[in-house]
């Protein structure tokens, strides 16, 4: 993952794992679930006045805490518009397979001035493009890009109006949930997962018949952009977040093996965040990874992401283990991965140890090999074994 934001010139910034619940309920939304019910929130005792009664919250999510940083630290200043983060978020939520009350997202903001271009479509194109490499590179298959626009505060005005109109006559037949939201927030009538309610649901207006022309032109860009990346999306008009800062771009990567909970990863625009919170004019894009439905999708191809030891070096006789970690030094400055063994044990006990650990050779580290400089190299998938001189070890070991 590191490896691929570096190609793209992200740059990694670590934030508080808790902060002020008033950032959270600012920067998520007040309305919101994750708002209303799943934080994990204390007062704090501290003895300054300052810190006394002030309430604060385990982060739920990661891009509240980067915009506070971008806003606090003018983080345009200094170039830093595109950063990645990595790390535990929290959320009171019923635990089932992939959804946990502590997990992990990897995700990533593209922020700044729109002079510096983060308002361009260019940008989303670009994020969306970055997502299907990382999951290419990880080995995951069988993932389908949602995209979506959700357009700006003004067609989203009118788009809920249309909404609350639509569902005026049908909300009476559908869930509780849904009557609710017909009346509080209708967007989020997107979010029903209730069978009986999804024929009303596919009837319902779509926010794309609302969107004004810059908005529509933005979105043709974007897709415009993926086709020429070969990137595949699916158009999905009922991907809609229904804060006002969300704007434009909003997207999901799904992954059919996950089941019920089968988001990956999910994001999108939010032009209004900045100001939001407090600070100046900077349109912007994100995503988060959910890190534990990553290695769940990861599972069945893990072997070709976990890297196995290279060699596991066999320090034979008494005196031996220095001789070893010198050995393992020299090979180690040549990134290869090396797991020791102990000077007591056994031949036997550690070639046994060295298969079980998957290593792709043993070396044996005795007497001999040390009066002679030559060492024998077993290779455990084969069984064969060679006697190479000391100084060519990296290089048998590579090749
Ligand atoms: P969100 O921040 O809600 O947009 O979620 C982004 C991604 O984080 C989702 O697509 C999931 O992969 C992951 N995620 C969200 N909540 C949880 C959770 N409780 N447990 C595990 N993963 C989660």
């Amino acid at each position: 993952m590191r490896d691929v934001f570096r190609a793209y010139n992200f740059h990694e910034i670590r934030t508080p794992i808790f902060e002020s619940t008033e950032l959270f309920a600012r920067g998520v939304g007040e309305e919101t679930d994750i708002v209303a019910k799943e934080m994990y929130t204390w007062e704090d005792r501290g003895r300054a006045q300052s810190d006394k009664g002030q309430s604060l919250t385990l982060r739920p999510e990661n891009t509240a805490g980067v915009v506070r940083a971008y806003i606090e630290h003018k983080l345009w200043d200094r170039g830093l518009n595109k950063l990645y983060y990595m790390g535990p978020q929290f959320r009171r939520e019923r635990p089932q397979k992939g959804r946990y009350r502590q997990f992990y997202q990897i995700g990533a903001e593209v922020i700044g001035p729109a002079t510096a271009g983060s308002e361009s479509p260019a940008r989303d194109a670009e994020i969306l493009e970055l997502l299907a490499t990382l999951l290419d590179r990880l080995g995951i298959k069988d993932w389908t890009l949602e995209l979506n626009s959700i357009g700006c505060a003004n067609d989203r005005a009118a788009y809920n109006e249309a909404l609350r109109k639509a569902l005026e006559p049908v909300a009476a037949q559908m869930c509780v949930d849904c009557q609710r939201r017909a009346v509080t927030n209708p967007l989020r009538v997107f979010d029903c997962k209730v069978p009986e309610d999804q024929p009303i649901i596919e009837k319902l207006p779509r926010i794309s018949e609302f969107l004004d022309e810059p908005c529509r032109k933005h979105f043709e860009q974007v897709k415009e952009i993926l086709r020429s990346v070969a990137v595949e999306f699916q158009e999905n008009s009922r991907l809609v977040r229904g804060l006002d800062y969300y704007t434009r771009t909003a997207f999901e990567f799904t992954h059919g093996a996950l089941g019920a909970q089968n988001a990956i990863l999910g994001g999108g625009r939010y032009d209004g965040l900045s100001e939001a919170l407090g600070g100046p004019a900077a349109p912007g894009i994100g995503f988060a990874i959910g890190e534990d439905r990553l290695v769940l999708a990861l599972s069945e191809s893990a072997e070709a992401v976990v890297r196995k030891p290279d060699v596991y070096i066999a320090p034979l006789g008494p005196g031996m283990n220095k001789e070893a970690a010198r050995v393992a030094r020299e090979l180690r400055r040549h990134d290869i991965v090396i797991e020791l063994g102990d000077e007591n044990f056994r031949l036997k006990k550690s070639l046994e140890t060295a298969s079980k650990i998957g290593a792709k050779y043993a070396l044996i580290a005795g007497e001999n090999e040390l009066s002679t400089g030559v060492f024998a190299l077993k290779n455990l998938a084969t069984g064969e074994q060679k006697a190479v001189p000391r100084t060519d070890l990296a290089r048998a070991i590579q090749s």
